[in-house]
Formats: structure tokens, C-alpha cells, sequence
């Protein structure tokens, strides 16, 4: 489960905010997904409250915003939207070159 290796270094860079920016209290953490990175957000949510607890961001809310990726096909030129894995061109069954959704970044916190 890298779900909580996950949270474990979004509290760091959370941590980090705090010291820096001088915030006590998180309030609310929006967080984008990208729905290619294989990460299931319920675990995300459980990785979150355990991490958080006797932080500045205990009780804070975690928002979990998905990302798409895109996907190019290098053969015919396709380009499109995707949510979940592909590899292969739904139009010519060409190699897809795919960017994108796979990554996790901290789009909003709300602090006090
Ligand atoms: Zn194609």
C-alpha cells in the first residue's frame, strides 16, 4: 500500500508550508490526483487522518481532485482524454504516447 508512504511525504511538504509560511492550522488540503497513478483515494483518506494526527493538519479536510492524462498517438495523430490506462490507439491500435495522471500535487490549502 504506497498510499501511506504517499501521505507521509505530503505531510512533509505540509510541515515544510507550516515553518515557512507560519500557519498553525490546516484547514482543508486539495490535492490533485492523476487518475493513472494507481492510488485509491479511500486509502488516501485513512493515509491522510493517520499521518495528520497531532500535526498542524489534524482534523483538516482532504480534497481529492482528479486528474486526466492525455493521451497522443504517435501513428495517426490521435489525441484524447483518458482516465485509465491505455496503451494501444482506439483507432488504429497504434503505440499511444500518454502525459500526464500520474502524479500527485498539492493544487490548494486552506490555513489559518
Ligand atoms: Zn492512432
Amino acid at each position: 500500500m504506497h498510499e501511506m508512504a504517499l501521505c507521509e511525504s505530503l505531510m512533509a511538504i505540509i510541515e515544510q508550508e507550516a515553518t515557512m509560511g507560519r500557519f498553525h492550522q490546516v484547514h482543508s488540503v486539495s490535492l490533485e490526483v492523476g487518475l493513472l497513478a494507481g492510488v485509491e483515494p479511500e486509502a488516501l483518506q485513512f493515509g491522510f487522518q493517520a499521518v495528520t494526527h497531532g500535526t498542524v493538519a489534524e482534523g483538516a479536510e482532504l480534497r481529492i481532485l482528479p486528474a486526466t492524462a492525455q493521451a497522443l498517438c504517435v501513428l495517426c495523430g490521435l489525441e484524447e482524454t483518458i482516465s485509465r490506462p491505455m496503451s494501444l490507439c482506439p483507432a488504429c491500435h497504434g503505440p499511444l504516447h500518454v502525459s500526464g495522471g500520474r502524479g500527485l500535487r498539492i493544487k490548494e490549502m486552506e490555513v489559518e
